[in-house]
């Protein structure tokens, strides 16, 4: 059985203030998460220690970075390494968001050395994809996202994929207020479900994660949640909002 995961990217918001009491909030809720349910904070780097000892191990909670460096380690001033985020403890990691790939020019090929080095140190890949407007325009979203694994995700062994959870996002939903209707998202994850059963088999698609993501909010995650290959969200601009990621939650 797969995983489900609401998992909150705060991107580049909140003092540390502002973030213990988000969380706190969160946690205040008492969520009960059912049995292979999870959630997940990415939250900036300077605030990872702190939101770990905050989550004090709660069950079915866990900690991302939103990204991590395409090197081991070394003469990169201003990286962080995926064994720097390993070493404190860090679960996963947001890697090939539209932003990054956007105004850092991460290309698939850097993203698939991120993914190694992610794995290698025992940290899971939140692998984001997805199309921009204009390509969705044109009806190519398939061949786009196609690509997008192929290049990044497809040197993986079959074991090593195991610790994959993609989440597909479509750049012109994020952080627009346009949501990918339901049909969107269920077309777009059961095509990823069958390029993932095409190269790696039956048993791997079943198992593996597929989060939607691109404006999803309280009033429409229930019916996102609710298509058969839609596992979760990777959810923005509401993630910071307790009651608002609370209400999400709740639609897992
Ligand atoms: C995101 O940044 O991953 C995202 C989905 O943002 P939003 O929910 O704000 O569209």
């Amino acid at each position: 059985m797969r995983k489900k995961i609401v998992a909150g990217n705060w991107k580049m918001n909140l003092t540390l203030g502002q973030a213990e009491q988000l969380i706190n909030d969160i946690l205040q809720a008492g969520l009960r998460l059912k049995e292979g349910q999870e959630v997940v904070l990415a939250t900036p780097f300077p605030y990872l220690l702190k939101a770990k000892s905050l989550l004090k191990n709660t069950p079915g909670f866990y900690l991302a970075a939103q990204n991590s460096a395409s090197e081991k380690s070394g003469a990169y001033t201003g990286e962080v390494s995926a064994e720097m985020l390993s070493s404190i403890g860090v679960d996963y990691v947001i890697l090939g968001h539209s932003e990054r790939r956007e105004y850092f020019q991460e290309s698939n090929a850097t993203l698939a050395k991120k993914i190694d080095l992610a794995l290698a140190n025992n940290i899971k890949p939140i692998f984001c994809c997805g199309e921009p407007l204009e390509i969705r325009k044109a009806e190519k979203q398939n061949e786009y996202v196609a690509k997008q694994l192929e290049e990044s995700l497809y040197h993986l062994t079959e074991e090593q994929l195991k610790n994959i959870v993609i989440a597909y996002e479509p750049i012109w939903a994020i952080g627009t207020g346009l949501t990918a209707s339901a049909a969107q998202a269920q077309d777009m994850h059961a095509f990823i479900r069958a390029q993932i059963a095409a190269k790696y088999g039956r048993e791997a698609a079943l198992n593996i994660t597929i989060l939607y993501g691109g404006s999803a909010k309280p009033s429409n995650a229930g019916e996102l949640f609710a298509c058969p290959d839609v596992d979760g969200g990777l959810i923005g601009g509401a993630s910071l909002v307790a009651a608002d990621f609370q209400a999400i939650i709740s639609h897992l």
